[in-house]
């Protein structure tokens, strides 16, 4: 019966082939659970990665249309590179920092309520565990325990959906964004210290959108999405942006 499970073979009967697929269907749903929690730093990372990648090659690629010189598009990289990773460094800080500011008001809020009403609390859980579907006399019980054990964790994780794990970390999130961005923005940097002054336009175009559409693709596979799809639909978003800025600088450059 086990080998049988394991090595999915011949199924000996309709039950027993019915139990197969809802172990394998199990099996999935623990994976695919797996990935959703694997892959949020792997998706910020390559979000940053393709920001540096799309906002350095089209600031470079509007000042060479406006025939900089190659040095004059290789500086406006650096400061691209610079500019970007200090923003989304700056951006990301506040922005989880004030989802941290939140989360901490909220459990000043949650212990003070515990200590001035902790049977209104516990009554509170109880609903919320009813809501979810556990019969009132269970719902009772497990409420009472959870608040014996740690009522603020209990709170936390079930009425305010504070769980350790998410707990934010402004200063990670703020170097890993500008990491990423600064990862991405070296990428078409070093194509233009390399290429010759002729063709410094092509090849960061197409570097870039080779790039994009690399990274594209590995976050959809990562996510358990289609390669394809993901690789156009970001080289898609990268060709207009690079398009634009390009037009925009050579409307400057002939003036
Ligand atoms: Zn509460």
């Amino acid at each position: 019966m086990s080998r049988g499970l394991d090595n999915a073979v011949i199924p000996a009967s309709p039950a027993l082939s019915e139990q197969l697929r809802t172990t394998q269907k199990a099996r999935r749903q623990q994976r695919e659970r797996h990935r959703a929690a694997t892959t949020g730093w792997l998706r910020a990372a390559v979000l940053g990665a393709n920001d540096g990648i799309l906002s350095t090659s089209s600031l470079m690629l509007g000042v060479a249309a406006a025939h900089a010189t190659h040095s004059s598009v290789l500086i406006t990289g650096v400061a691209g590179l610079v500019a970007g990773a200090m923003s989304m460094a700056a951006g990301e800080y506040v922005s989880v920092h004030s989802q941290a500011d939140t989360e901490k008001a909220d459990l000043k809020l949650e212990r003070a309520e515990l200590a001035n009403d902790n049977e209104g609390e516990h009554k509170e859980l109880m609903a919320i565990y009813i809501a979810r579907g556990v019969e009132p006399s269970l719902a009772n019980q497990v409420a009472r325990q959870l608040m014996e054990q740690d009522a603020l964790g209990a709170h936390a994780r079930d009425e305010l959906g504070i769980s350790n794990t998410f707990r934010a970390r402004p200063v990670q999130a703020a170097l890993a964004s500008a990491g990423s961005f600064a990862v991405g923005a070296v990428m078409p940097l070093l194509v233009t210290i390399v290429a010759p002054s002729s063709a410094v336009i092509p090849l960061i175009a197409g570097t870039s959108l080779g790039f994009l559409a690399l990274l594209g693709g590995l976050a959809a596979r990562a996510g358990g999405a289609g390669m394809m799809v993901g690789a156009l639909r970001v080289t898609f978003w990268g060709t207009l942006a690079m398009g634009l800025t390009a037009g925009v600088g050579s409307l400057f450059g002939k003036a």
